[in-house]
């Protein structure tokens, strides 16, 4: 098969990925800086493996037509794996990001070894579903074109993205120096790559979306706990430590409550969901816990839907506190583009919005910059997770961590 590895049929399969409506090939030269030859090589051979397809024809101008080129998106497929403190999902995507297959299972337990068998006997019943083949060694032309290429994970933070390690993720307790990569790895024959959540979700928006690359993009992550994540030129910038945008301990310039941390007006105060969830219960709105604290915002947004002052309140003052630090963050990376999602926001999204909005008010004012919901509702997670491995596998001149 086309060695995807090699940096120019990346650029080629990237530039034409880029154009899901078709691109003509004279184009592709242009903007992948390749030669005509180059470029008129790579493009048979990732025809020839089933990768590129021919989309038809464009007149312009005198001259023979164009044939316009566009990326098979099943022709590859890659599997996501969200590891939430609410839950576990699993999907498996096309090379659009595209959710082809998804399964939510029930949360992590304090026995790491036996949720992981979960999670691989969950990768095995998505892959038969879809006839994907996992490509043995040696193996010749597939023959079928569902290609299972690897898997990404997506985790809180409190990990070692390039050993492949959970160290210690908030709110998942008995997730010590957990091996997830070599672990998923060996039981399932496939590479994998780990990555924060925060991370995750944003490179699936970049990934899914092709969003300019020349834009600076601010992700706030809205979960168990609030994460943010910036991007610049299409790449995440993960810091030193994969530690940048842990911004918990942020404080929003509110002086009414105490930190464990030992400061005031810390963001994690106001925007934790058990802080919501416990709000409601103060304020007499009802809402169980037993179907899990997403089911409990759930319940909390009905109720803020259905006309309920206190439960408005509460979402409120959650997206205010949100708006106040993406007021805050917006100062510090200046993007032209801020996305909110994360598996909590879709709850939330329909009070807090606005409440964003208004915090953001100047900056929206002064910057021209768009802020906007993500449209990967709560499943982000797990597809920008899959959107990792692509990027990894797929995008020139990437250097992923985590990678067995
Ligand atoms: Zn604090």
């Amino acid at each position: 098969m086309t060695d995807i590895g090699a940096f120019n049929e990346k650029l080629v399969l990237q530039t034409i990925r880029s154009a899901p409506q078709g691109i003509g090939q004279s184009d592709v030269v242009r903007l992948s800086h390749l030669s005509r030859q180059a470029v008129s090589l790579i493009t048979r051979r990732l025809m020839a493996d089933g990768l590129v397809e021919q989309a038809g024809r464009r007149i312009s101008g005198p001259g023979k037509p164009h044939t316009l080129l566009r990326v098979v998106a099943d022709a590859r497929l890659a599997i996501g794996v969200h590891l939430d403190p609410a839950h576990i999902a699993v999907v498996i995507c096309d090379l659009a990001a595209r959710p082809v297959a998804r399964t939510t299972l029930a949360p992590p337990t304090e026995d790491p070894r036996a949720d992981l068998e979960r999670v691989a006997a969950a990768i095995a019943e998505l892959s038969r579903s879809l006839g994907a083949s996992v490509p043995a060694p040696g193996e010749g032309e597939p023959s079928t074109h569902r290609r299972l290429l690897g898997i990404g994970i997506a985790a809180p933070a409190g990990l070692d993205a390039d050993a492949g390690i959970l160290r210690d993720p908030p709110w998942i307790p008995g997730w010590r120096d957990v091996p997830v990569v070599d672990a998923l790895s060996a039981v399932t024959g496939l590479p994998a790559t780990l990555d924060k959540d925060t991370n995750a979700a944003l490179t699936g928006e970049i990934w899914s979306r092709h969003l300019e690359t020349s834009q600076t993009v601010l992700y706030m992550y809205v979960g168990h706990g609030v994460g943010s994540a910036v991007s610049g030129g299409g790449r995440v910038h993960r810091g030193g430590t994969t530690q940048a945008g842990e911004i918990g301990h942020l404080p929003i310039g509110r002086a009414d409550q105490h930190c464990i941390c030992g400061r005031h007006g810390c963001l994690c105060l106001y925007t934790d969901a058990h802080v919501l969830v416990g709000a409601a219960h103060d304020a007499g709105v009802e809402v169980s816990e037993s179907s899990g604290t997403t089911a409990a915002l759930e319940a909390l947004s009905a109720a803020a839907a259905a006309g309920s002052a206190p439960a408005r309140d509460i979402i409120g003052s959650h997206a205010g506190a949100l708006g106040e630090a993406m007021r805050i963050l917006a100062g510090v990376h200046d993007p032209q583009r801020i996305i909110i999602g994360g598996p909590t926001w879709p709850a939330l999204r329909d009070v807090g919005e606005a409440e964003v909005r208004d915090a953001l008010g100047d900056w929206l004012a002064s910057s021209g910059g768009v802020v906007e919901s993500s449209h990967l509702g709560d499943d982000v997670g797990a597809i920008g997770a899959a959107s990792l491995f692509l990027e990894q596998e797929l995008a020139p001149g990437t250097v992923a961590p985590g990678t067995a």
